[in-house]
């Protein structure tokens, strides 16, 4: 049974939901303390997970890490795994980065391309350039800084009072279009409105804009195939960085190592988190351009001020093993073919009430549930159809992570899926199986 939590000494999330019991997890499944199993259809959640639960590689690499040593702070010391780690990830990235910093969370993460782009162009001698563009409904983190940039209405919310002036612009969301087009006649609005936000803040004073190649919190919205060239021109005219969150798309999630190479970019930053260590570690980091790189190393003295856990030694030797274990499994390639399968079962999915539109690639798949297919209109918010179908869901044994306000910033139900990437296609038949029966039956309540 679902735990009440309303009077536990622990504050949960939300007071007036029950939270299942999680104890073990197996590969692509979470059990409770009752035994059910729930087939993990968001990796943990939230996509972290990306190696599955229970690898012993993983496990025994960090106790034997907090044996040798547990932790000395990256402002006096520094570790081995740590500088292993940022090696064989800037090994594992896309052409044209340099190094790595490494994080707890991807909030720091992202929160380090806004510092280091500061760092960047005070060492060029561009004091004004401090703006920071986003996306409406983009997401970048949780702290009073990132959720400045992002654009996820629910989240920001009462907390707006806090935040440091940034510019949100209209995200790439083809099945919603903005300006009410359709690709490719659209002309790539969504890519100039990057141009558009420069030009009216005043290029001078634009330092960074940050944008996640697939916005998860959209329901696996991918930008158009020309957008990032787009837009990386219009950042190198503008001279503004271009800072890529990766942190739930990298690390194999989208059938390629970082999900910026099917659009054969470079950026300048590249933020992770997540994946990096599939769940076991508390880690995230930053990915940081050659450019950028020689900028910094040309000023030389202080970088970026640290956290106390930043660069910690159990969790690189974590994220070690995890990458280690991507590439040894090739669990890239299986995101990819076993994505190939998930998709097209969920395209299927288009038949049936409710669902409005099936989108992703690879391993991270979003459905969107409407109440009219025709003219895409979304249910009102208190319908929870989002929540709805998701408890059908939990009933039945299938566990991801439900959306809400994707279509306005209030309104709008999605499904965020996103399996860790030893899926197989059996789990993927079973999983889009899952949640047609469990759409179907909210349906027929309706
Ligand atoms: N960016 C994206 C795209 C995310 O999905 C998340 C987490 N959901 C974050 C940033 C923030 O990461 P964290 O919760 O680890 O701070």
């Amino acid at each position: 049974m679902p735990r009440d939590l309303s009077n536990s000494s622990y504050l949960p999330q939300n007071l007036s939901k029950e939270y299942p019991l999680i104890v073990r997890g197996e590969g692509c499944y979470l059990i409770d303390d009752e035994g059910k199993r729930y087939l993990d259809g968001a990796a943990g959640g939230v996509s972290a997970c990306c190696i599955g639960h229970g690898v012993a590689s993983v496990a025994d690499a960090m106790a034997e890490q907090a044996r040798k040593l547990a932790f000395a702070h990256l402002s006096m010391f520094t570790n081995e795994p740590q500088l292993q780690l940022a090696e064989e990830i800037v090994g594992f990235g896309p052409p044209g980065m340099a190094r790595a910093y490494f994080v707890s969370t991807g909030t720091e993460a992202t929160e380090l391309c806004v510092k280091l782009a500061r760092v960047y162009h005070l060492a060029r001698g561009e004091e004004r350039k401090t703006r920071v563009i986003g996306r409406w409904r983009g997401y970048h983190g949780s702290s009073l800084g990132a959720l400045s940039y992002s654009g996820r209405s629910s989240r920001r919310g009462e907390l707006s009072p806090y935040f440091f002036p940034a510019t949100l612009i209209s995200p790439p969301y083809c099945y919603r279009c903005p300006w009410d087009r359709s690709y490719p006649d659209c002309g790539i609005m969504c890519a100039w409105e990057v141009e558009r936000a420069i030009k009216q803040e005043g290029p001078d004073t634009v330092s960074l804009f940050i944008a996640e190649p697939i916005i998860n919190t959209l329901g696996a919205a991918a930008a158009p195939p020309e957008y990032f060239s787009i837009v990386r021109e219009i950042c190198d005219k503008h001279n503004v960085l271009m800072a890529l969150d990766e942190v739930i798309t990298g690390f194999g999630r989208t059938g390629r190592n970082f999900a910026i190479e099917h659009w054969g970019v470079t950026p300048d930053f590249i933020a992770v988190g997540k994946g990096i260590a599939g769940g076991y570690a508390p880690l995230a980091g930053t990915l940081i351009s050659e450019k950028v790189n020689a900028v910094i190393q040309k000023k030389g003295g202080p970088t970026v001020p640290g956290y106390t856990y930043a660069g910690n030694p159990v969790s690189c030797s974590g994220g070690l093993a995890v990458l280690r274990y991507i590439q040894e499994h090739d669990l890239v390639s299986n995101a990819k073919a076993t994505g190939e399968v998930l998709q097209g079962e969920a395209k299927k999915l288009l038949d049936m009430p409710l669902v409005g539109d099936v989108r992703g690639k690879g391993l991270m798949l979003g459905v969107e549930l409407v109440a009219n297919k025709e003219t895409k209109e979304p249910f009102p918010r208190a319908a929870q159809i989002s929540e709805k179908v998701h408890a059908e869901c939990w009933k039945r044994g299938l566990s991801y992570c439900p959306l809400a306000g994707d279509a306005d910033g209030v309104c709008g139900d999605a499904a965020s899926i996103g399996p860790a990437l030893v899926l197989t296609e059996d789990q993927a038949r079973d999983l889009v199986r899952i949640f047609g029966e469990a759409t179907s039956a909210v349906a027929e309540r309706l």
